[in-house]
């Protein structure tokens, strides 16, 4: 149980709701800051202003998962007004606050830093990107049924990496009955694709494999879909792009070549938020109850 904890949660879009609501389950007084416009009113949350008394009383702090940007701005689609926080709201919180975001951005890296605050990014977490591919790839599934004539059953999909993304998407396209192609630059992933029963080949040779793709889904955030790679498509091969921006592919000579290229960031905000949030609230609530443990067990 979380009673007694002091959180505040400034700003975020839909995931955010599920962990307010695991948190007031769990007791703690909750705080929101930039949910002026929330129609649901959670009991026992209280709504206020950014303030720094406010921040002094804070014990745990939930960013959105995007931080803040470079200038302290934090986003709220729960709110018209803008919420910036300042060197001055840094310099006010408790020193014993945990802030808690997905990525953070280097002004709140700096701030944290230069003021000894306690920060935990979320979204790199193994645990955390695992259970976030279950709805990347149920997004780029739906991407590829949206945007092709044909089944997933029976074409020709490629899928390029097999990290935490790449082994989900390769898994879901295999169990459809897809052919599967899976590229990869580390002999111990090239074996572990042969295992899982799919067709394995090294990255170098990308260009001869795509000469019957019908799909590509791309996971690795680098350039891989050069020129020479799209020109050997057949015309009617489509895109996925599931590296984070700017994705890992040439964007302008796929249009060129009159081959539907997507960039498909932040799938599982907008095809599960639901699930999404309660991804995120999980996680958070494993972390606090691991920092409070620790805090009782060293006081
Ligand atoms: P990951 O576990 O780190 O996997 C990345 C894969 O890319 C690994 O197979 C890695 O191979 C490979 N790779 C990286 N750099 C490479 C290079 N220079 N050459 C060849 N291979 C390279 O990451 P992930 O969690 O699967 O995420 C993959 C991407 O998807 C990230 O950009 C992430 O931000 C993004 N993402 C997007 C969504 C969305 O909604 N679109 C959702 C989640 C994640 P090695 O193991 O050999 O390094």
């Amino acid at each position: 149980m979380f009673t007694g904890i002091q959180a505040t949660f400034i700003g975020g879009d839909a995931r955010q709701l599920e962990v307010i609501k695991k948190f007031i389950e769990l007791d703690a007084s909750v705080t929101l800051i930039g949910f002026d416009n929330l129609e649901s009113n959670f009991t026992g949350a209280v709504k206020k202003e950014l303030s720094l008394d406010v921040l002094r009383d804070t014990d745990t702090l939930i960013l959105p998962i995007v931080g803040t940007d470079e200038k302290g701005n934090v986003e709220s689609i729960f709110c018209s007004n803008s919420i910036t926080l300042t060197a001055d709201h840094f310099e006010a919180m408790n020193p014993n606050v945990s802030i808690y975001t997905g990525i953070a951005k280097p002004f709140l890296k700096e701030q944290c830093a230069a003021n000894q605050l306690r920060l935990t990014e979320i979204l790199d977490r193994d645990d955390v990107a695992i259970y976030n591919s279950i709805p990347t790839v149920e997004g780029a599934l739906m991407m590829a049924i949206q945007n092709t004539d044909i089944t997933i059953h029976g074409s020709t999909s490629i899928v390029l990496g097999l990290g935490r993304v790449g082994m989900s998407m390769a898994r879901a396209l295999h169990a459809l009955g897809a052919r599967v192609k899976v590229g990869a630059r580390n002999p111990k992933d090239l074996a572990r694709i042969f295992e899982m029963g799919l067709t394995p080949f090294e990255l170098g040779g990308l260009a001869d494999q795509v000469v019957d793709a019908d799909i590509v889904y791309n996971t690795i955030p680098k350039m891989m879909l050069t020129e020479q790679v799209i020109a050997r498509m057949p015309h009617d091969t489509l895109i996925i792009d599931l590296a984070s921006k700017p994705g890992g592919t040439d964007f302008r000579y796929a249009e060129k070549r009159g081959i539907k290229a997507l960039l498909a960031p932040g799938l599982p905000g907008i095809v599960a938020p639901k699930t999404a949030g309660q991804i995120i609230a999980n996680t958070l609530c494993r972390l606090v109850t691991k920092h409070l443990a620790n805090r009782e067990g060293t006081s």
